[in-house]
């Protein structure tokens, strides 16, 4: 399955995208739905089992303790907004 499956629809621009989704806490939870639509699946094992790091958005695969950012592969790695 590739990593970087996720496409915003055509016209979608940030600023849109912001004032829908508000707060950083919102973008976060929207981010995370919009790639994980089932919850969480690590990439490399299919693992369901995870855990936020807290120091760095990164969710951490309990079983091979790979790690994935919510931002990495979508155009918010590009993009100097905060999130
Ligand atoms: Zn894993």
């Amino acid at each position: 399955m590739p990593r970087n499956s996720i496409q915003f629809q055509k016209g979608f621009s940030i600023p849109e995208f912001m004032q829908m989704y508000g707060t950083e806490m919102q973008c976060r939870e929207r981010l995370f739905h919009l790639r994980w639509k089932n919850g969480y699946v690590c990439p490399d094992c299919g693992s369901k089992n995870y855990c936020e790091l807290k120091s760095r958005p990164l969710y951490q695969c309990n079983k091979c303790h790979h790690q994935t950012s919510l931002t990495a592969g979508t155009l918010f790695s590009h993009s100097k907004l905060p999130l």
